[in-house]
């Protein structure tokens, strides 16, 4: 079996090599050739932590395997990340183990990555202004990920803890790109683009604060009960997710369906698209909403990329099982 470790994954998966692997399997999920299995995640009454697994098939790719990990809240005072994660892969032919991996990195660059993808599909062509809403440790990877795909001029960031705004504006700097800190009202008048990526339990942005013709991607709700927009700005946006069964359970979608607002048909998986299934964008004035859950799949598809990058430079530590 080989170990890919945590500090390993930042040097060998850039976010091209995430890309191409999240962009990868979400076409597959929708071809019927890759599919995730239930997600388990448990409040396991010790250390007030939330602990679970999601894993899932790649047919096409044999890639098979599960993500294991969660949110240990305690852990910052330890000087430990609070999120925590490690993956693990399995031959297909012989369910012998193969390879465990640190997803600590790889969950933020293969997030950031569905976002991108979502962006390359969804998003009109000339979009300039990136919007930000959000500004915790997924924020610098959605913001460098997202203006590799269009053209833009400019970030503008909101954020619910002002103090943490430096953090997108650093970020902008580093990558040269002017910004500006606006509130939601601005930011909806001047983004082209929006990511959303916050742990919010109550609507954020408004369907009033948002132009005709912008792309929202709303990445912080991964669980039951979050929330970054009003139901009536899903209902009024073509929405395309990475896996329906999920946006109704705990992604962005699910308020819009308890309140009746959409049904499940409304919304497209993203690979459809890709696929070229359905044609995304269909004019200038849509507003298009990708619900990104979160899939395990992602998370495969990006340890399998970290493990043949990992061996062809001689990173990956092999031990016998
Ligand atoms: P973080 O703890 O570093 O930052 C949290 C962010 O949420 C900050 O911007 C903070 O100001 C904001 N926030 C906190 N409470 C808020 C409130 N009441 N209202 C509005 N904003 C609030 O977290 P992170 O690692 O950046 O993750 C952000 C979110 O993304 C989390 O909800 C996490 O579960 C989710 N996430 C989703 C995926 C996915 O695949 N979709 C993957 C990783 C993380």
């Amino acid at each position: 079996m080989l170990i890919v470790p945590e500090d390993k994954c930042r040097e060998i998966v850039g976010r091209e090599d995430a890309f191409k692997a999240v962009e990868g399997v979400f076409a597959a999920m929708a071809r019927g050739d890759a599919y995730n299995f239930p997600v388990i995640r448990e409040a396991i009454g010790h250390a007030d932590a939330l602990y679970g697994f999601k894993s899932g098939f790649d047919r096409a790719g044999l890639v098979l395997g599960l993500k294991s990990g969660g949110y240990w809240p305690g852990n910052e005072k330890r000087g430990l990340t609070n999120h925590q994660s490690t993956v693990f892969l399995f031959n297909a032919d012989t369910g012998q183990p193969k390879a465990m991996v640190g997803g600590n990195y790889l969950t933020a660059v293969r997030t950031a990555a569905a976002s991108a993808v979502s962006i390359k599909h969804l998003s009109r062509p000339d979009s300039k202004v990136l919007g930000m809403v959000g500004a915790g440790h997924q924020s610098a990877f959605q913001m460098r990920a997202a203006v590799e795909q269009r053209g833009f001029e400019k970030v503008v960031g909101w954020n619910y803890h002002p103090e943490m705004l430096s953090r997108l504006e650093e970020t902008a700097r580093d990558i040269g790109i002017d910004y500006e800190s606006v509130d939601l009202d601005q930011l909806g008048a001047q983004a082209d683009v929006i990511i959303t990526i916050t742990s919010s339990f109550a609507a954020i942005l408004k369907a009033a604060q948002i132009r005709p013709g912008t792309h929202l991607a709303c990445m912080g709700t991964d669980t039951k009960g979050k929330q970054e927009v009003e139901a009536e700005l899903v209902a009024a946006a073509t929405a395309f997710t990475d896996e329906v069964a999920q946006s109704v359970s705990i992604g962005e979608c699910q308020h819009a369906i308890a309140a009746r607002l959409i049904g499940e048909s409304a919304i497209t998986p993203i690979g459809d698209v890709i696929n070229g299934k359905h044609p995304g964008r269909t004019s200038d004035d849509e507003i298009t909403l990708f619900d990104g859950t979160g899939v395990g799949l992602q998370d495969l598809a990006v340890a399998d990329v970290a493990v043949q990058n990992a061996v062809t430079r001689g990173l990956a530590i092999s031990v016998d099982m």
